[in-house]
């Protein structure tokens, strides 16, 4: 999914950039207004208020004329005003700096959840049913006893079927975002998945970079 990443300040842009791609987003970075209302083509809009050129909030109210794209307002101003502007003049959501990816992950999960209701419904990949919002399984009807654990691995390699997603990209988004020790625990998961699906899915191996989910 593309996300607009409107953020002058380059530290905090690249790392929420790295932090995002981790989670198999994909970033479009500029810093400044005019830049952002140039842009096409996203799913979700990430707007910081103090940008060179304009208010961000203006961006905001923009973006918002325009259409429905979710829009979370990120800010180093924590004074209720902005933020009540914010919401007011059509952000979906705010969130102060300093900030964690996680955090914001979550945001954007849930602003995407609530203005794209469709989604809540359980997605059909062939013969698998995943029902995020119930954390459910079905497998040809009938319900896969899953782990949490093996439900957010299946979970997040469904986000974007076909893709490769390494082994630290998946290990710090089901088990956490600080991940440097051993992935052995992922192989173990990925067997139990393979068993679990048999050949509704496959969970295919990239040798050196990690795995992808193929579903027929
Ligand atoms: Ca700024």
């Amino acid at each position: 999914m593309r996300v607009l990443l409107v953020e002058d300040d380059e530290p905090i842009a690249e790392s929420l950039t790295r932090g995002l791609s981790r989670y198999g987003f994909e970033v479009r970075w500029v810093r400044t207004g005019a830049e952002a209302l140039a842009a096409e083509d996203f799913a979700l809009a990430l707007v910081d208020l103090g940008l060179p050129d304009v208010d961000g909030l203006d961006v905001c109210r923009e973006l918002r004329a325009r259409g429905d794209v979710p829009i979370i307002v990120i800010s180093a101003r924590s004074d209720e005003v902005d933020r009540v502007v914010g919401l007011e003049i059509g952000a979906d959501d705010y969130v102060t700096k300093p900030f964690g990816v996680r955090e914001v992950v979550a945001r954007m999960r849930a602003v995407l959840r609530r203005v794209q209701p469709a989604q809540a419904e359980p997605e059909a990949h062939g013969r698998v049913r995943i029902d995020r919002r119930g954390r459910r399984v079905h497998l040809d009807g009938g319900e896969v006893e899953l782990t949490p654990k093996e439900f957010d691995l299946l979970a997040f390699l469904a986000e974007d079927p076909g893709a490769v997603f390494t082994r630290e990209q998946i290990m710090e988004a089901v088990w956490d975002e600080n991940w440097f020790g051993p992935t052995k625990t992922l192989d173990v998961h990925v067997g139990v998945l393979r068993r679990k699906l048999g050949d509704a899915a496959s969970l295919e191996t990239v040798r050196g970079v990690g795995f992808r989910l193929v579903l027929p």
